[in-house]
């Protein structure tokens, strides 16, 4: 029998999505039209030749994530209907707890995911059980002020495949 791995230090991990989980050829995300195919594993292109590409490595981190217990989510400025379609298509939506897809400041959104743990799953989180990983320095730091971990991609965080370790 498989051994059990040690739960992570962070029972909620929440990222941004565009130009962090994933890099956009311009603009926001929610401008990519369907219909959509994938170009490559983690490319997916819509009209107009707009397209999505998944950060080296997330995939394999969402799986990592889920398998030790931790809820994933995003809190991204984004509207809710194409960005989740995106997410559906690419293959990753199911790998996430209650995305935020909304224009309220992260803190909020991730307020917002600690609410329905509650309510859905029966699990209480504390802001410093919280790990928030955004690419603007802005969001880091009200997400610090309010109390989570908070790690700014391009800086703290320079790529996926070394996330697990700095969580172990
Ligand atoms: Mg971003």
């Amino acid at each position: 029998m498989a051994k059990k791995q040690a739960p992570l230090k962070y029972k909620l991990i929440v990222f941004d999505l565009d130009e962090t989980l994933w890099t956009v050829s311009d603009g926001l995300c929610n401008l990519i039209e369907p219909p959509f195919r994938m170009a490559t594993p983690d490319r997916l292109v819509g009209q107009r030749g707009l397209w999505v590409e998944l950060q080296p490595g997330v995939r394999d981190m969402l799986k990592v994530f889920n398998e030790r217990g931790a809820f994933v989510s995003l809190a991204s400025r984004n509207d809710a209907e194409p960005t989740k379609k995106l997410l559906e298509f690419m293959g990753i939506l199911d790998d996430l707890f209650e995305p935020q897809l909304c224009w309220k400041p992260k803190e909020e959104s991730i307020e917002k995911i600690i609410k329905l743990l509650k309510k859905k799953e029966g699990v209480s989180v504390k802001p410093d059980e919280v790990l928030f990983i955004d690419d603007w320095p802005e969001n880091i730091s009200a997400v610090r002020r309010w109390g989570a971990t908070a790690l700014l991609y391009g800086q703290d965080v320079l790529s996926f495949e070394g996330l697990i370790k700095i969580l172990d």
